[in-house]
């Protein structure tokens, strides 16, 4: 395999840590895309269903202030769900977690649709100094995913806000038309407080008191197990076209775009734009593009014409969001360009939380066939202790 191998039928390429292609050169991204695709995930004309999932939504809660929570990030996803649902007469308590990245487009495109589709607004900000210290910690430490900050206050303070409203359904804008794509190298789940805790202790400076954390037993085992959530993605079941969402919001509600997916957020833009790419060797726009291509959205040849052009075109835009990234963190310029210029970390060179700890125990072969001999439960106590 060349260094420069690329699929040949969508554009993820061998830059991507985990990739293999098959004898027509297309990679495992987008077949197992295209097999998700062909089993159903995403359902253009689920009208009728999507109308059936709202109208079970709303008998549930018809005794209850609210239907479902939806967590409003200003991009263009979370908004058109929150223009479908206004559509079908749903009554949404809105979140925003302000994590100190906002763009004033963003903080726009929040305020009108909120007014436009009747969505009650909370708006959690998150103590600032704490949130850089944070982010400065994340960078410092070299760890890839370095949006759990803002992910992982996003995440606490959605479900916080869920279990003290006693509001049981989530809407989401996870799709399959931009996202069925996504990169496995540097991927790491951003609810793990166990690993953003042992960073920040070893990076950070000051304690955090008042930033938003909820510990992995809520996470990934009370959540889980008392069912007390439904999670509904409505962009699944309508021919969703992130091109179209835009022109329909702006005619709408006056939503603006903002030049990228996900770059509502200034730390967003500077890390997958010129952190990842740099440092980490890993374009972002890659498995958007070719979750596009798969959605039959984009060409192939739209796709590498994109990613010919560099992710800032501006050299005098990258040097603001850089000055703008370390003056809100506390770095010099020349702590940040030798922060840069050093050896990436793992997330697992961390602690972990144990359910991940567990998980990867469990994809062992000689765990799974020991614990694969009937009546050996002792087995199961063991493990269960340790980890
Ligand atoms: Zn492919």
């Amino acid at each position: 395999m060349s260094s420069a191998e690329i699929c040949s039928r969508c554009v993820m390429d061998t830059s991507e840590k985990i990739i293999d292609f098959d004898e027509n050169g297309h990679c495992c991204y987008c077949r197992e895309a295209i097999k998700r695709l062909e089993a159903g995930e995403w359902n253009r004309h689920g009208e009728a269903e999507l109308k059936a999932v709202f109208d079970r939504m709303k008998a549930e809660c018809s005794g209850r202030k609210y239907d479902c929570i939806i967590g409003i990030s200003g991009g263009v996803d979370s908004s058109y769900v929150a223009y479908i649902a206004h559509r079908y007469g749903v009554r949404m308590l809105g979140v925003h977690v302000d994590a100190g990245w906002n763009t004033p487009v963003s903080e726009n495109n929040i305020r009108k649709l909120c007014e436009k589709y009747g969505v009650d607004l909370v708006v959690e900000k998150v103590p600032l100094d704490e949130m850089m210290d944070l982010q400065r910690a994340y960078f410092i430490s070299g760890v890839p995913n370095q949006d759990v900050p803002q992910d992982h206050a996003f995440f606490a303070v959605l479900y916080r806000y869920a279990i003290e409203h006693g509001i049981t359904w989530i809407l989401e804008g996870r799709n399959f038309s931009s996202e069925s794509i996504l990169g496995r190298g540097l991927r790491f789940d951003p609810k793990d407080s166990v690993n953003l805790l042992d960073i920040h202790a070893k990076f950070g400076r000051i304690p955090l008191k008042k930033f938003p954390i909820m510990d992995e037993k809520t996470f990934y085992e009370d959540i889980p197990r008392k069912k007390q959530f439904q999670v509904f993605s409505p962009l699944d079941l309508i021919d969703y076209n992130k091109f179209e969402a835009i022109k329909i919001l702006h005619a709408d509600c006056g939503f603006e775009y903002y030049g990228g997916k996900h770059l509502e957020s200034r730390f967003t833009k500077l890390y997958q734009n010129y952190i990842l790419p740099q440092k980490f060797h890993c374009d972002k726009r890659r498995a958007h593009l070719s979750s596009l291509i798969v959605a039959g959205q984009l060409s192939r040849e739209d796709a590498l014409a994109e990613l010919a052009r560099p992710p800032y075109g501006d050299p005098a835009e990258l040097e603001m969001d850089i000055r703008y990234f370390i003056d809100k963190v506390g770095l010099t310029r020349e702590e940040f360009d030798r922060i840069m210029q050093e050896e990436p970390r793992e997330h697992t060179d961390f602690k972990v939380n144990k359910y991940y700890r567990r998980s990867k125990l469990l994809k062992n072969p000689w765990v799974r066939f020991v614990l694969s001999v009937p009546g050996i439960g002792w087995g199961k106590r063991i493990l269960k202790r340790w980890f």
